[in-house]
């Protein structure tokens, strides 16, 4: 068929949406997006020059895909390369992207901004001076590697890979650098997940072994948020426009929210609850629908591990009227016990602790009620990662799926494993044969990630140093509570010995770096990653679009550095040349994981790596590569994403495999373990099996009436109502769905107490990465505080005025934002602002949205004040003359102090503080902290904890079936005499 004769958009295969006369976009989309260049045109796509209007001039372009590295979301962007000129002109939605459908939020066209940033990092920079003294030299990669490289491996052979680690901030890919530490044989991934969503994780984990949910909002009767997702959050773009279809298909949303957030303005149900006390409301429905039997009964039965709960009832004193050590377990005592557990959560109650009218929570309880298997939720930040206890909100939100039967259903919920896929990689290091107890320490057993923002605590302690640290895309000084421990930690060589900055931009934490290395955007780099974004499976491929335009034009690229601004390069190539320099000739073991298949002895390429993924371990990509007479790499290239599963289903439903269940023994629960090997084909979606038995055996599904089924990735196999592994490690009041008094309950605050959320994102910002777009930063970039018109006119207080915000170590001061949209009482301020440079770093520094700060600094006591605000300054882009904002906010973080919740390892960020008028002489943006406050509360906190070391029921440091990032090999679970842990 030849493209000049007919139009691919309306010659596109239909469906209903075509059937309503509508024309849509023919791939994965499968949406209304008449408006994209179709794929047969992506070669030579022509547009009018918008410049040289009124003229009709034409440009031509390449539409090259990638996908957006500005949050977790990955959406899919098309860049357009000029083909006159090779520069990338803009970059807009790429249809053929599964997930995001065409569609970005503003972050996604503003990587333009970024990677034309007159104030980017171009070159590797040594620092010269101090550590924050402002002083930098240009050296040479090479120097760099070989430096680097040196010091790891001087610390691998003398037994210190406990001084290497790695902190990540946005990972943007599937496990590639975890294999690069497996492959040094280092426990030392670190990520910022515990101050992001461990509180969720955890509670879903606890459900059902995995710890995200994955909703199908589109095809939902009911959607109940306990998130932003319309704005913000994982995988916020892709999941905003499905809640979008959802509601344009009739479905109702509930917001549960303090504040009036975007996503609150499109609910038909918002209620701002008292902070925390979401659980209540959560369970009182649950109550509702558990005392009026509307609850799936069957599913219950089937599903949830009951059996398991009434057994461990015969060891304890029993508190139900009917005594449980005389029966055997049976549904009906089950259900019997349910009802009196649940009795207490009346509405009235959760009135009582929410503020909320006990008839509207009722109301929304039968709603929910009639949702049935139609019913979709998510709770992501928000309370659970603001309050003590959050993770019991998420276990709670999901008891409402898991009552309904809303789990893998049409509408309901999917553990986020089942909608997501990960390749097999071309090699497999081994687990690490070590612990690290700077990142799992023995007080957070049951901890979802890395106990991150504690390191300065940890380090102060003397509980280990740093010989070589990374931060990759993160930021700890200005993201992290208590930034100025970090600075500290930062600046004492014997701590921290080399510390290098992998950063596209300038950041707060940088300052304090040896080497600060520049690494490239969304469209200078590979990756690859799948997200849970609907029920199917999709893998993308982020990649370095001017080297695919090359190579669409028969040039050769071996290096992204060939086709990057400066000297900017992609992690892939970093790490795998540091590998091989940490081990060139192999002696190590490490230089086998980078080395090329095709040409042993030289080091593996990037195309190599993603060539041998994309051939082997991608099922049907390699046909449909072949279909359009592409390689399974050019298809990735040409395409930038490939749709697996258009629909995945009830996995845990799914019979398991008659070869998977050969010698298999049966457990007094209906547990199947087999000693028959996994199944190595990536065509099956994985069931993890967390755990085995004591023969060796792997448990392998579950026994459902007369089938054996694949079940869930938990210690039972299915839900888990009651967690044994809670009851087992010192928790057992936290055994069941429950609700929890948190940091910030109204009994545990002083009089004159406030609570602050801090924590709610803007949509047009990331963290700390956006502040070098200077579309996102024109649109937002100030973060005044937002308090309710009857608190405000209490303290006598205009929009505008000055207030000073009091937290246990410190203050800051900020300009008042007297509103409505936010329950009285309670105050908020946004994430994102507050960016500073110090003035020594000179024009080294974003300036298009951080003040110019001076550091005073007396013994434990820190202060910040603001020397000067954004201003226009003149560049390589005309823009910065233009700039019209100086108010940049206030870093308010580094106010905070650490509160890690005892199990989840969750930072709390909820804070109790006092907001009054500001002094005479404060000014915006300032900032006092004292860190031996800082160091106070870190001990109160730690004082919370069940250590492992006295609370395990098995001599290991944490149940090996919870997931970790990077798992050392299982003997190192077990506890050894501590000067034996590396
Ligand atoms: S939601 Fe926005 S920032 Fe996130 S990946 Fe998509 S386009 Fe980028």
């Amino acid at each position: 068929m030849s493209s000049q004769k007919t139009d691919p958009i309306a010659s596109a295969t239909r469906d209903d949406t075509a059937a309503r006369g509508e024309t849509f976009y023919p791939g994965a989309s499968r949406g209304r997006l008449a408006a994209f260049p179709p794929k047969e045109r992506w070669d030579n796509w022509t547009e009018l020059d918008s410049q040289a209007w009124p003229k009709r001039k034409e440009r031509h372009y390449s539409l090259v895909p990638t996908t957006c590295f500005n949050c977790e979301s990955a959406c899919g962007l098309l860049a357009y390369i000029d083909k006159v000129t090779g520069e990338i002109q803009k970059f807009e939605g790429n249809p053929e992207h599964p997930g995001s459908r065409g569609r970005n939020c503003a972050k996604g066209p503003a990587t333009l901004n970024q990677i034309h940033d007159p104030d980017r990092i171009l070159y590797p920079l040594k620092r010269t001076g101090k550590r924050g003294e402002g002083k930098w030299e240009q050296v040479s990669w090479e120097g760099v590697l070989d430096d680097i490289a040196a010091r790891i491996r001087k610390a691998i052979l003398e037994d210190r890979r406990n001084e290497i680690m790695y902190h990540v901030g946005r990972p943007g890919e599937d496990g590639f650098t975890e294999r690069i530490l497996a492959a040094w044989g280092v426990d030392g991934h670190n990520s910022h997940t515990n101050i992001c969503s461990s509180g969720s994780r955890e509670g879903y984990q606890l459900w059902m072994g995995l710890d995200r949910p994955s909703p199908d909002h589109a095809n939902a009767k009911v959607i109940l948020l306990i998130s932003a997702h319309l704005e913000s959050g994982h995988y916020f773009n892709p999941h905003a426009q499905r809640v979008i279809d959802g509601k344009a298909n009739g479905a109702k949303l509930i917001v549960f929210d303090t504040r009036l957030s975007h996503t609150a303005t499109h609910a038909d149900y918002w209620v701002a609850p008292y902070p925390g006390s979401e659980g209540a409301m959560l369970l009182a429905i649950a109550n509702y629908l558990i005392q009026n039997n509307l609850y799936n009964r069957e599913f219950v039965r089937r599903w949830w591990n009951w059996e398991e709960y009434e057994e461990s009832l015969k060891s304890q004193v029993s508190s139900f009227k009917s005594d449980p050590l005389k029966n055997e377990p049976t549904f009906d005592q089950f259900e019997d016990h349910l009802k009196q557990l649940y009795a207490h959560y009346t509405f009235e109650f959760a009135a009582q602790e929410s503020g909320v009218d006990a008839k509207v929570i009722e109301e929304i309880a039968k709603l929910i009620a009639s949702a049935g298997t139609r019913f979709s939720s998510h709770n992501w930040r928000s309370v659970s990662s603001g309050v003590s206890g959050g993770w019991a909100v998420a276990r709670a939100v999901f008891m409402l799926n898991a009552l309904l039967g809303a789990i893998a259903t049409e509408g309901g919920v999917f553990p986020n494993a089942w909608n997501k896929f990960v390749p097999k990689p071309i090699y497999t290091p081994p687990h690490p044969k070590m612990w690290n107890e700077t990142q799992w320490p023995r007080e957070y057993p049951l901890s979802m990630h890395e106990m991150s923002f504690l390191l300065p605590h940890f380090l102060k302690d003397g509980r280990g140093k740093l010989d070589v640290y990374f931060t990759r895309v993160y930021n700890p000084v200005w993201t992290n509570p208590d930034g100025f421990s970090w600075i500290e930690m930062l600046t004492d060589p014997d701590l921290v010995g080399c510390y290098v900055a992998l950063t596209p931009t300038w950041n707060e934490t940088s300052y304090f770096a040896d080497y600060v290395l520049p690494m490239g955007h969304g469209s200078e780099r590979h990756d690859i990653h799948s997200y849970e974004t609907h029920d199917a499976q999709w893998l993308g491929f982020r990649q370095p679009v001017k080297k695919a335009d090359r190579q669409r034009e028969g040039k050769k690229v071996d290096d992204t550095r060939e086709v990057n601004p400066g000297e900017v390069w992609e992690e892939n190539e970093f790490w795998m040349e540091l590998t091989w320099r940490i081990d060139r000739d192999g002696s190590l073991g490490i230089r086998q994981f980078v080395e090329s298949k095709k040409n042993p002895g030289t080091r593996l390429s990037v195309d190599e790596y993603y060539e041998w993924i994309f051939d082997n371990s991608v099922p049907g990509l390699p046909e449909k590569a072949a279909a359009e007479g592409l390689t399974p790499l050019g298809f990735m290239r040409r395409y930038g994403a490939v749709e697996i599963k258009q629909r995945v289903g009830a996995i845990y439903d799914e019979p398991v495999n008659p070869e998977e269940l050969e010698d298999i023994r049966e457990d007094e629960y209906g547990r199947i373990f087999t000693r028959t090997a996994k199944p190595g084909s990536p065509n099956v979606v994985p069931v993890p099996s967390p755990d085995g038995d004591e023969d060796g055996r792997r448990l392998v599904g579950v026994r459902v009436g007369d089938e054996i089924k694949r079940g869930f990735p938990t210690p039972s196999g299915r839900l888990e109502f009651y967690s044994p592994t809670m009851a087992d490690w010192g928790w057992r009041e936290f055994a069941l769905p429950t609700y929890i008094k948190s940091h910030v309950h109204p009994e545990n605050l002083e009089a004159g107490q406030t609570i602050l959320i801090s924590t709610f994102r803007l949509p047009v910002q990331i963290h700390t990465r956006s502040a070098n777009a200077k579309w996102l930063d024109e649109i937002a970039h100030t973060n005044p505080l937002w308090i309710h018109t009857n608190h405000a006119a209490n303290l006598g207080v205009r929009t505008g005025d000055l207030l000073r915000v009091e937290t246990e170590i410190g203050y800051y001061v900020v300009r008042a934002w007297v509103t409505e949209g936010i329950r009285p009482g309670i105050v908020a301020c946004s994430h994102h602002m507050g960016r500073w440079k110090l003035a020594e770093q000179g024009e080294k520094a974003q300036r298009q949205m951080m003040a110019t700060v001076k550091l005073d600094h007396e013994g434990t006591e820190w202060g910040l004040k603001r020397e000067k605000g954004a201003a226009p300054y003149e560049s390589s882009d005309p823009d910065t003359l233009r700039i019209w904002w100086g108010d940049v906010g206030v870093h308010q973080n580094m106010t905070f102090p650490v509160h890690p919740d005892p199990i989840s390892g969750m930072h709390c960020w909820h804070q109790a503080v006092r907001v009054r008028r500001a002094d005479p002489g404060d000014n915006p943006g300032d900032v006092f902290v004292d860190t031996a406050k800082s160091r106070e509360v870190y001990r109160e906190w730690l004082a919370m904890t069940r250590p492992a070391d006295k609370f395990s029921p098995d001599g290991t440091r944490r149940p090996y079936w919870m997931l970790r990032p990077l798992k050392p090999a299982r003997e190192f679970y077990n506890f050894q005499p501590i000067d034996k842990v590396t």
